[in-house]
């Protein structure tokens, strides 16, 4: 038995007696029996499965954002990204975020690699967060590390805490947006960004 549990262990990241504790106090608090065989080994499952949604305190997105290429061929209209899937957890709840985010920047110079717009939101997103400060922080990472003429962040997400608790409104979904630089300042831009968004 004892090594069934080790095997079943081994590779896995060890999970520390007091977060697994946590979880079946949850467990029971919910209304549960935590030593019922089904719930056996869902405190470490639950631990790690934590860290996994919140991978992104061990990262600094701007690291995305440090290699950029500058022969663009002389390209300077908007780079967009739209409609990127994306999962994060409500810091006032620590229910599911899911939603979608479109990002664009108006580059000066130097672009980045497509790829890299997508893993700085996902930096931001794997954390506990609200909504707002996500569309926010994804902007002035752009902004602050390309140094572009503008940015563009439109971010769309239905919260679980209000679909699946609370008020219970299945299909609500509410919309963030932050515009810096020529996305603000410049109607024309900020209406072709938009609208290339879908909006
Ligand atoms: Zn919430």
């Amino acid at each position: 038995m004892a090594l069934a549990l080790e095997a079943r262990e081994a590779g896995k990241l060890p999970v520390p007696d007091n977060v697994a504790e946590a979880v079946r106090t949850l467990i029971e608090w919910a209304g549960d029996d935590p030593s019922r065989e089904g719930l056996r080994d869902t405190p470490k499952r639950v631990a790690r499965a934590w860290r996994e949604y919140c991978a992104g305190y061990d990262e600094d997105p701007a690291v995305h954002l440090a290699r950029t290429f500058e022969e663009v061929g002389g390209y300077d209209e908007l780079v967009l990204l739209k409609d990127i899937p994306f999962q994060s957890h409500c810091e006032h709840h620590m229910a599911p975020i899911i939603g979608t985010a479109s990002i664009a920047y108006m580059p000066k110079e130097r672009v980045v690699g497509i790829s890299k717009l997508a893993r700085v939101l996902n930096g931001y997103a794997r954390r506990l967060q609200v909504q707002e400060r996500l569309t926010a922080e994804v902007a002035q990472c752009i902004h602050d590390y390309l140094k572009p003429s503008g940015v563009a962040v439109v971010i769309e997400a239905s919260h679980s805490c209000m679909t699946a608790r609370g008020v219970r409104t299945p299909g609500v979904k509410m919309t963030t947006s932050r515009l810096l630089g020529c996305f603000l300042d410049d109607p024309r831009s900020r209406e072709e960004v938009l609208s290339l968004m879908g909006y």
